[in-house]
């Protein structure tokens, strides 16, 4: 039996948040509804999933104007 080159869990994707190379097997992965964003662990996870609702609710909740 042949095995490809690069197996999927050797294959090396970027953290989305800090832009580190990781394997895929390590990586924690979110699907959005344009592409699968890859992290090196859950703290950038958290970041981007912050990022991402920060981006909606400032569309959706542009009364509210509370200041941090
Ligand atoms: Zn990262």
């Amino acid at each position: 039996m042949s095995k490809p080159a690069l197996s999927r869990d050797e294959q090396l994707v970027s953290c989305e948040i800090c832009l580190k190379s990781i394997p895929v097997a390590e990586a924690n992965s979110a699907e959005t509804e344009d592409y699968v964003a890859y992290f090196c662990g859950l703290e950038c996870y958290d970041l981007w999933k912050r990022q991402k609702t920060r981006e909606q609710t400032a569309d959706d909740n542009t009364q509210n104007t509370s200041k941090q």
